[in-house]
């Protein structure tokens, strides 16, 4: 739960900043067919041929989006890399290179940013990326992460936010809330670790949250499923703010509205359970928690008898003309106006 006093420290002074990126790049293979030439020169060069090239960047920064006090490094390290493929994912496009920069203080020794790194390298092993390139610089305070990954998808199957038509179906990928019911209990044993830090947490009861929390996978499988189902969305995003924004964003830029059913938001037996225990409502969290990673899409009915009783995908509402509104249908059959609330509402 917290930074081991006793490990080793190396300053990273010591090694300066083109000794560091070597150190930390040195164990990291090249992968892709389309990685011309990664970390070592002046810029990586890629080949991707015919195919079109998807690009997006994302920022954690400490304090803000983690905290350093339950987050391990190589976790860290794990997400950072995740959080961006997601996006990837959500334009149906297969992820290929990312870059990594860090701005780092000195209050990290060396042993910090390979933990950092073996995250790194974790992920780009199991989702078959290649790493390469990156910066390193020093910061004041604390430690921000900034990744960018690199994509590709054929020009026909690419998906945007914008194709969504009313009748459409609206499906979500695996379940919601875990990463938010996760970080709760977190910050709750944290709290209990600052009054009594003798106390070891017991989590035996959470691991699932949890992980979904510090150790978040992004929907790879997904691409590739939808792709042997013969199915391609009409629109499409991952989940990272919250059901409710996301559902919103898709209205938006597709220009229609929505009805998103209560009862049929996925939910894990233990973010039921958790909630109960915390006195928030599920459905709350489903919609407001963020940090799924989950994808979010609309198919035409057509394709529905496609994924029909596949485990992997929920049916969770339907789209409307823009202007029927996006709502919420309760349990109790009544229709209330989706809201979009975020993080912050949830934490006061
Ligand atoms: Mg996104």
């Amino acid at each position: 739960m917290i930074e081991d006093k006793n490990q080793n420290r190396t300053d990273l002074g010591s090694l300066g900043e083109f000794g560091l990126i070597d150190h930390l790049t040195k164990n990291f293979t090249i992968k892709q067919k389309s990685t011309i030439k990664g970390v070592g020169d002046d810029a990586a060069v890629m080949d991707f041929k015919k195919e079109q090239v998807v690009v997006t960047t994302d920022m954690l920064v400490e304090g803000v989006h983690f905290d350093l006090s339950y987050a391990p490094l190589k976790h860290l390290g794990y997400k950072a890399i995740i959080v961006n493929l997601s996006d990837v994912y959500a334009m149906n496009a297969q992820a290929t290179q990312v870059t990594v920069s860090i701005a780092v203080s000195n209050r990290f020794p060396l042993e910090a940013l390979e933990e950092l790194y073996a995250g790194i390298e974790t992920a780009a092993k199991i989702y078959n990326i290649d790493v390469v390139g990156g910066d390193t610089t020093s910061s004041t305070t604390g430690l921000i992460i900034s990744v960018t990954a690199i994509g590709v998808v054929d020009a026909k199957k690419v998906v945007y936010r914008n194709g969504a038509k009313p009748n459409d179906l609206l499906v979500v990928t695996g379940d919601l809330g875990a990463a938010y019911m996760g970080l709760q209990v977190l910050e709750r044993e944290k709290e209990v670790f600052k009054v009594n830090p003798n106390n070891q947490p017991e989590l035996d009861n959470y691991t699932y949250i949890i992980e979904r929390q510090l150790k978040p996978e992004a929907r790879k499988d997904i691409v590739k499923l939808l792709h042997e189902l013969g199915v391609k969305p009409t629109s499409m995003i991952d989940i990272s703010d919250g059901l409710s924004s996301e559902i919103m964003h898709l209205c938006k830029h597709s220009k229609v509205g929505c009805d998103l059913y209560e009862n049929k938001i996925p939910l894990d037996p233990q973010v039921i359970s958790t909630c109960e225990e915390f006195k928030i409502d599920s459905t709350t969290v489903a919609l407001n928690g963020g940090e799924d990673y989950e994808l979010l899409f609309t198919i035409s009915q057509e394709d529905f008898p496609k994924i029909k009783g596949n485990p992997n995908f929920t049916v969770i509402g339907f789209m409307k003309e823009e202007a029927a509104g996006m709502h919420l249908i309760t349990r109790a059959e009544t229709s209330i106006p989706l809201k979009a609330q975020g993080w912050n509402a949830l934490n006061n």
